[in-house]
């Protein structure tokens, strides 16, 4: 049996007259760049994100810069993430003309460690931008308590996380922002690239919608120097489409989880996903630690089961940021886990029988 990482297919299949009729509508109104559509997608979404406002943008990288371009982050600033994450997270706050200062993670959770966070800020620190790692949200509250009372804005990087909560309160809807990926992978994901910002706050949320269209404040009339960051309206159709399918696709992702959990916890070097009392996750990866981890997906490959790594090196050891001089030891959480973290395979349509074989494969290799 082989079992695949990801099988966009199989989503689409489910959906898909539904998907070229709404791909159809688009092309009939010629309504391509930004446009009704878009706005259609962001009043659903942010209904979903229990926040006031979303603003559709081109990427998940997009809606990160946007939002600390709009809370005037700039040069000269410190802002405060986790080495474990994907580049863009880093990247957003570098081009946005900032500085990416670094927090170990807790070796639970493998979010931001709150205990660590104070010790980070200084003068210069502008923001914090906690990230929501395969769809658990880090703990809100004493990040919300810390920055607080630093006077830091909070971006959350929600791209792993959408329809995740925190105590009842969904991702996006804690912090002074959002952003969300849709890249076709994550648990909401377009046919292309799409993102979105999301806020309770409506003066930021004009000025992310300004910013993303050439600083337009009317057809005309540009307030201020934007960038072109638009939502493509193909891909908004798309979205709203699927939009309305999440819910049950989380929904699944939970009981797959669960299934892993039954039939993973206890084996031997096996650390299985940990969920604190305040979070209900939604499992964009199903993530596992194992000190033998190369070995590990060596021996799944050979039966033909798929992984992935989520992420070998830590942004902090990246070639790209080696300018910050940041050495090996310096993160140890985050280091270990870029070591022995992989991820199983995840998806709403996973049928049952291939976690069972997957899970299978794992106690085989562990307790042989
Ligand atoms: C996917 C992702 C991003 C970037 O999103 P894109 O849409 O690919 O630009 C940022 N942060 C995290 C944690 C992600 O997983």
């Amino acid at each position: 049996m082989t079992v695949p990482f990801l099988d966009l297919q199989a989503q689409h299949r489910a959906i898909r007259e539904e998907l070229m009729a709404a791909l159809e509508r688009v092309l009939d109104r010629t309504a391509f760049a930004g446009g009704p559509f878009t706005a259609e997608f962001e009043t659903a979404f942010a209904a979903f994100c229990a926040c006031e406002h979303a603003v559709g943008v081109g990427s998940g990288t997009d809606a990160l810069w946007v939002a600390l371009i709009a809370l005037g982050v700039g040069p000269g600033d410190e802002v405060i993430t986790v080495p474990n994450t994907f580049i863009a997270t880093a990247e957003a706050i570098t081009y946005a003309g900032a500085t990416p200062v670094f927090v170990d993670v807790d070796e639970r959770t493998y979010n931001l460690n709150p205990a660590l966070l104070e010790k980070a800020i200084t003068p210069r620190t502008k923001a914090v931008i906690p990230v929501h790692l395969y769809g658990q949200m880090a703990d809100m509250d004493p990040i919300m308590e810390i920055a607080r009372k630093h006077g830091l804005f909070v971006i959350e990087d929600a791209c792993q996380a959408h329809g995740a909560e925190y105590k009842g309160r969904r991702a996006g809807s804690i912090g002074d922002a959002g952003a969300f990926s849709f890249y076709p992978g994550k648990n909401l994901g377009a046919c292309g690239e799409g993102g979105a910002a999301v806020t309770n706050n409506a003066q930021l949320a004009e000025k992310m919608k300004m910013f993303r269209d050439h600083g337009q404040k009317k057809k005309y009339v540009h307030a201020m120097i934007g960038w072109n960051a638009r939502m493509d309206g193909f891909q908004a159709a798309c979205l709203s489409v699927k939009l309305k399918r999440l819910p049950q696709w989380n929904e699944a992702r939970r009981a797959h989880a669960k299934r892993y959990d039954q039939l993973l916890s206890g084996l031997k070097d096996i650390q299985i996903p940990y969920v604190p009392e305040y979070s209900k996750p939604v499992y964009h990866l199903y993530s596992l630690l194992c000190p033998r981890r190369d070995a590990l997906i060596e021996a799944l490959g050979k039966k033909d089961i798929s992984c992935g790594m989520h992420y070998p090196i830590p942004v902090h050891l990246q070639e790209a940021y080696r300018d910050l001089g940041l050495k090996k030891g310096s993160f140890p959480v985050a280091e270990k886990c870029a070591e022995q973290q992989l991820s199983l395979p995840m998806f709403a349509e996973l049928p049952d029988a291939q976690i069972d074989e997957v899970a299978a494969a794992i106690r085989e290799f562990v307790e042989p």
